[in-house]
């Protein structure tokens, strides 16, 4: 018999290259197709990956619960049964995450509920450092510290190995450990570049600064808003003022709630799962509005999505927080350009009741960051065997250009930035 099964791994990246948004990456080695994510663009009209056709796709690895990975995933279970790879926490907050994307964008979506429903009924739920096959794949999940449940992926097929980063966060946060970085001589790396061209503050500086602002503030008898994504940031921020002994009245608002129950599910995902129940026992869950009226009434944290202001009850919050000087908007992430978060971080105004205004609180931001900077990207870009070649996506397009141009100068290793739709052959 002629074997036409082809010697070599084919790697076509959908979607995510020279972007953030939309990860999608297809591998096809020996007769098998995997993806690695199919996420989406989040704007005003979300942007999918290019397409695939669900019958040539075996199996789907996700790397971690945000919708730029995982958000389009549920195409392959409206008329397939595709399995998806995964933490269990990671399927738990993915289910989340994409019910409210239905319910805020569902006339752009060819999906709907039950198509969640349908990939969670597919879903195979793999530990950190377990081995499983998919055809000619062995691969394996590493915790990648980025967000609770978040993994990067091994992956072994025709005697080469390749490594595909996701979202990753190599120092160790409050919440979670940094990432596992016990592997060697990859052949193939595909690594995140948010942040390729920067080095974050250091990570103590950055907590000791923000226990000092917000004391501060309530000291002086103000209020603080923290505006804080869901998933993993505003559980940090909790476990920092735990961990800082804060005595101060604390809140929680919004969909972190939800996220606390799945975490309480999953402790062994947690650096120390003793100090996020002490964060718990610390915060005032929000249940309605006579709460959040009573929160802002007081000295006080209040933790609310959403992060960057673009809505969720921190719009609520904003409008009474910010007309008063003693009270304080501490932004805890990254705010990109054009949203309301930005706007309120390099000018001071914002939309309150209707109308743009200056707001008379103090603003502030503070990097807690779940992204390696250039120096962890490059210390794991250094961990590839010799003639390793580098794949960099998820990241600005002039950003990854300038790392690949740095991979390439200081290490001497092929560094290649792909653009949408290109295969390469390995
Ligand atoms: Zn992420
Ligand atoms: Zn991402």
């Amino acid at each position: 018999m002629v074997d036409r099964i082809p010697k070599n791994i084919k790697l076509k990246f959908l979607g995510g290259t020279r972007e953030v948004g939309r990860s999608a990456i297809a591998i096809k080695s020996g007769g098998t197709q995997i993806l690695l994510d199919y996420g989406v663009m989040l704007a005003r009209e979300p942007g999918f990956p290019m397409h695939i056709l669900p019958r040539e796709v075996d199996a789907i690895v996700l790397s971690h619960a945000h919708l730029d990975h995982s958000g389009a995933i549920p195409v392959f279970h409206i008329r397939s049964h595709t399995p998806v790879y995964g933490t269990p926490p990671t399927f738990e907050i993915t289910k989340l995450l994409i019910s409210d994307f239905i319910k805020l964008s569902s006339y752009y979506l060819p999906f709907e509920f039950i198509d969640l429903q349908n990939m969670l009924n597919c879903s195979e739920p793999q530990k950190y450092r377990e081995l499983f096959r998919i055809g000619s794949f062995s691969i394996e999940l590493l915790n990648a510290g980025h967000i609770p449940g978040s993994a990067q992926i091994f992956i072994e097929t025709l005697k080469k190995k390749m490594f595909y980063t996701g979202d990753f966060n190599v120092i160790d946060s409050r919440l979670l450990k940094g990432a596992d970085l016990d592997y060697q001589d990859v052949d193939i790396l595909i690594t995140e570049g948010t942040y390729a061209n920067e080095d974050h503050m250091e990570r103590k500086e950055v907590e000791k600064a923000f226990i000092e602002k917000i004391t501060d503030v309530v000291e002086r008898g103000g209020t603080v808003l923290v505006p804080a994504f869901a998933v993993g940031r505003s559980q940090e921020i909790l476990c920092i003022l735990a961990a800082n002994n804060f005595e101060y009245p604390v809140f929680i608002d919004g969909m972190a709630k939800d996220v606390n129950e799945i975490l309480l599910r999953h402790p062994s995902f947690l650096r120390d799962p003793n100090l996020f129940m002490e964060s718990l026992h610390l915060a005032k869950s929000i249940r309605g509005w006579r709460d959040r009226r009573k929160a802002i009434g007081q000295p006080g944290v209040i933790v609310s999505p959403a992060g960057m202001l673009k809505g969720g009850n921190a719009i609520f919050y904003m409008n009474k927080i910010a007309k008063r000087s003693d009270n304080a908007i501490c932004m805890v992430s990254f705010q990109i350009p054009g949203t309301p978060g930005h706007e309120l971080l390099t000018s001071k105004r914002f939309i309150i009741r209707g109308k743009m205004g200056t707001v008379k609180a103090e603003v502030e931001h503070f990097d807690f960051t779940s992204h390696g900077g250039q120096t962890q990207l490059l210390e794991t870009v250094k961990r590839t065997s010799s003639d390793a070649k580098i794949f960099v996506m998820h990241g600005e397009e002039e950003g990854c250009v300038k790392f690949s141009e740095i991979i390439h100068e200081d290490l001497g290793l092929e560094a290649i930035v792909p653009k949408a739709g290109e295969v390469f052959k390995v």
